[in-house]
């Protein structure tokens, strides 16, 4: 078992297993994290041609990634210290949130609040946004080669969040990859892929629609649970006679947050959630849109299907990833975020190694911190570690809105969770705070 996975060990328990894994981490990062070293990238296109930048009029920050975690990097870099010349890219024409989606697709919410304008992001925090995408990173000679050209940089900021590994569910052949990802995909990379889906839950007529929860540390824990109770939600307003199938390699839902979900199952939901924990998926078949677990082969009409993640594939092609860690995550020291030894380079949000909760809030509260460390860096000072803050909400009602809550920082020495704050009583005064919070993490980043 790895350091960072989320399957549990034989004889552990789901619970248990989930109050150690945060205790046990860090010791087995530190003895698998290898000697570092300013290794050239390992991928190519490269180009002579500068990026098309006003002159930098002071030390450069380039920002890879405009999501919550990047977009708050650039924004407080120029808080920390204005002299910063912070240009971030990002290939994206507009920001889309996967935070809140869930509520989109029960209509509780629409569209444009997940959408955000990078022009206006990087006007209000007086950096650059270059519409494009990095390509390839020489650290030795601080360049960033992008899609536009390339840039000098004394600092760079890696935050491009997740990709997906479909060889985790049985699905290897790129035939079928490419089937899963544009038939049925997981949506937890925004934009198309929450579009698709909300175009199959409005032209569903029945059956069972599948949803999965993946292994490992994936992208926000409560959100596949989260997710099967606005789709319930949304077929009981509009009387689709469906179930919503969840397959779940947990025992149960996200630990803390166990109790609130599955009362919403039972209480709200018993006709129309299908939830089957303990349950480890083999293969998918999209062709005969078939999934079979260790039990049984199930038949699905429709499906949102969420593979293991591991840290995207930019990481392990800069020759930054872990190779001992099984999503591919950055080896970076865990308490500033720099790539060893290189305090130039920095890999920030879901593609660390730490066992946060791969969420925006923790993103969002680690960007803060990241700003400040290289702030420090650049004034040859030191500032104390500060943990993250991981603040999520789960919608599981919509009529009315009602939502559970945890809030949680992380231990310096175990990384497991500290200062927890639980409400498992679904309410409507957390249903409103849903929206605020969502509002301030919005504000904050843009
Ligand atoms: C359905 C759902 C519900 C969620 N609910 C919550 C919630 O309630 N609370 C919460 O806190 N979190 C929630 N999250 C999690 C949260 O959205 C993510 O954890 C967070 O957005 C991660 O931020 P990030 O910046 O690391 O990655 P991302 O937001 O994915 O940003 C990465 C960016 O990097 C860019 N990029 C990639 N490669 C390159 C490249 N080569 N060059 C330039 N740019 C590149 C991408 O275009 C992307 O914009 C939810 C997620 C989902 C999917």
């Amino acid at each position: 078992m790895s350091s960072y996975s989320r399957e549990k060990p034989k004889g552990v328990g789901r619970r248990q297993f989930l109050q150690l894994s945060g205790g046990t981490t860090l010791a087995a990062a530190a003895a698998t994290i290898g000697a570092p070293g300013i290794a050239s990238a390992a991928i190519s296109g490269r180009t002579n041609r500068a990026a098309d930048l006003p002159a930098s009029k002071g030390p450069r920050c380039v920002v890879v990634g405009g999501g919550a975690s990047g977009a708050t990097i650039a924004k407080y870099l120029k808080k920390e210290n204005p002299d910063f010349d912070v240009v971030m890219v990002e290939p994206n024409a507009l920001y889309m949130s996967c935070f809140l989606s869930n509520l989109w697709l029960d209509e509780l919410i629409d569209l444009a609040t997940l959408q955000h304008s990078f022009c206006d992001a990087a006007r209000n925090g007086g950096y650059v946004w270059l519409q494009g995408k990095l390509i390839d990173l020489d650290r030795e000679a601080k360049r960033a080669y992008t899609s536009e050209g390339y840039i000098d940089y004394q600092y760079v900021v890696l935050a491009p969040g997740i990709d997906y590994n479909y060889a985790s569910i049985g699905v290897a052949d790129p035939e079928m990859v490419v089937a899963m990802q544009q038939s049925f995909p997981a949506g937890f990379k925004p934009g198309s892929e929450h579009l698709s889906i909300k175009a199959k839950l409005d032209q569903f007529e029945g059956g069972v629609f599948l949803t999965t929860v993946p292994t490992g540390n994936y992208r926000c824990l409560p959100a596949p649970y989260e997710r099967v109770c606005m789709i319930a939600n949304y077929f009981q307003k509009n009387k689709i006679s469906g179930k919503v199938l969840l397959l779940d390699p947990g025992e149960q839902p996200f630990a803390p947050k166990a109790p609130g979900f599955l009362a919403a199952f039972s209480e709200l939901y018993g006709d129309i959630i299908d939830y089957q924990p303990s349950t480890m998926i083999q293969s998918v078949d999209p062709m005969a849109k078939t999934v079979t677990t260790e039990f049984d082969t199930i038949e699905f009409e429709d499906a949102a299907i969420y593979p293991r993640v591991r840290a995207a594939k930019l990481i392990e092609d800069l020759g930054l990833a872990n190779p001992e860690s099984p999503q591919m995550e950055a080896d970076i020291d865990v308490y500033r975020y720099n790539v060893k030894g290189d305090t130039t380079c920095y890999v920030t949000g879901d593609c660390r190694p730490m066992p946060y909760s791969k969420s925006g809030n923790t993103a969002n509260s680690e960007g803060h911190y990241v700003a400040k460390v290289i702030a420090a860096v650049e004034a040859g000072s030191d500032i104390d570690w500060v943990s993250p803050q991981t603040i999520c909400y789960s919608m599981v009602n919509g009529e009315p809105e009602e939502a559970i809550y945890v809030k949680a920082k992380y231990d310096h020495d175990t990384f497991g969770f500290t200062d927890v704050e639980l409400d498992n009583d679904r309410s409507a005064a957390n249903g409103a705070a849903t929206h605020e919070w969502g509002a301030g993490l919005y504000r904050d980043m843009f």
